[in-house]
């Protein structure tokens, strides 16, 4: 799986509260992926991640 930040991103940091070593919002003020791919243990909380993103920022793909 991968992951993608899209320009929606407000960096309110939903997703790096969920999956730290996978998101981290930088000093730019948006989220950043950490693990590309992301690996296959972490996937189900990438998936929490992109349900939860307020803004809808967050894409997946295989
Ligand atoms: S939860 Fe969504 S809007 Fe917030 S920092 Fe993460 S990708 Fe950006």
């Amino acid at each position: 799986m991968r992951v993608t930040v899209s320009e929606a991103c407000v960096g309110h940091g939903v997703c790096e509260s969920l999956a730290d070593d996978v998101f981290e919002v930088g000093d730019d003020g948006v989220s950043h992926v950490l693990l590309d791919p992301v690996p296959v243990g972490r996937e189900d909380a990438v998936t929490g991640a992109v349900r939860a993103c307020p803004a809808q920022a967050l894409s997946t793909s295989a």
